[in-house]
């Protein structure tokens, strides 16, 4: 039977439902939040990315600035913008769209974001607060896994959850929640990466397999255990002479292949994106309320 499909676009609807009954909550209590989003350079996918994110931000009501800078950026007028966006009080969530270009250091940008406005939940403060299980703004993508694991009846806990891929953005802080006590967590996980010898073997152990690793259909059918749930993250170009934009994009999952197998599946597009954009407005909303 073909795999059932986790609907993103659905669940991410529910989840933006949530944050518009917070938001309207924030407003009632004279709190209207505001996101700002600085993009450095031109990377088309970014560019798309952070549109994304403002359309959601209009669509919820929340204040939203795009701050674009040109890609010779220099370290200390990044640090600058960011450093003065710290700093206005209207402005409770920031974010600085990564990749960013050579030569800047994404990391110690990321450490100059205020933790309370790090709407993205990179900030050290905020990955050492999950790792230690306290609360904190957690990563989108991970975060939004979790819930779409939940929302569609597959609640990880006491399952095997393998993850390709072992990125500070995806992999990691999604091991860490997926091994975390309580609900959401609970499950043993297997975290892989391109060092891992016999990757097959262990993607055939997964009850649930998660893809993060940015290559089109590097898991096939012949890697995934029948009945698995399969999370497919990955976000990739691929050359399309028939697309309107002369591409298309799929993920690292041999969807169609995979489908057969698998019980369920994310789709790509129309998966876990939509679940990042979604818990980014719900850290906003959040982060709005606690400043
Ligand atoms: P990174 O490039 O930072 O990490 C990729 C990971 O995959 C690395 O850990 C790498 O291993 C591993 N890897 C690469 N090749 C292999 C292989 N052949 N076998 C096993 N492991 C391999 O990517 P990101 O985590 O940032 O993103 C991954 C994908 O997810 C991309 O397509 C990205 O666009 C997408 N993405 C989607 C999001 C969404 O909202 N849908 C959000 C964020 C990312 P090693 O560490 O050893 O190099």
């Amino acid at each position: 039977m073909p795999a059932k499909i986790i609907d993103g676009k659905a669940i991410s609807e529910q989840i933006m439902a949530e944050a518009a009954l917070e938001i309207a909550g924030l407003k009632a209590r004279k709190i209207a939040p505001g996101l700002a989003v600085v993009l450095v350079g031109e990377d088309p996918a970014s560019i798309s990315y952070v549109s994304g994110k403002e359309k959601a931000c209009a669509r919820l009501g929340i204040y939203s600035e795009m701050h674009r800078m040109p890609a010779a950026t220099t370290m200390d007028e990044l640090l600058d913008a960011v450093d003065g966006l710290n700093r206005r009080s209207e402005i409770h969530g920031l974010l600085v769209q990564s990749p960013l270009p050579s030569g800047l250091d994404e990391a110690r940008v990321v450490e100059e974001i205020d933790p309370r406005k790090d709407v993205d939940g990179f900030h050290p403060i905020n990955i050492g607060r999950m790792l230690a299980g306290q609360e904190s703004l957690l990563p989108c993508t991970p975060a939004g896994i979790i819930e779409m694991l939940l929302r569609s009846g597959h609640d990880p806990s006491g399952k095997h959850a393998v993850i390709v891929g072992r990125s500070n953005i995806v992999g990691r802080p999604l091991a860490n929640l997926l091994s975390r006590k309580g609900k959401g967590g609970d499950a043993t996980v297997t975290l892989c990466h391109s060092r891992t010898p016999d990757l097959a073997h262990h993607t055939r152990q997964a009850d649930i397999l998660v893809a993060a690793i940015g290559k089109p259909m590097a898991i096939t059918a012949d890697m995934v255990k029948d009945g698995a749930v399969v999370i497919d993250v990955g976000v990739n170009r691929v050359p399309d002479a028939g697309a309107k934009r002369g591409y298309r994009l799929v993920g690292d999952v041999d969807f169609d292949k995979v489908s057969e197998k698998a019980s369920a599946i994310t789709p790509v597009p129309g998966g876990v994106g939509l679940m990042t954009v979604a818990m980014l407005m719900k850290n906003t909303a959040k982060a709005a309320g606690a400043i």
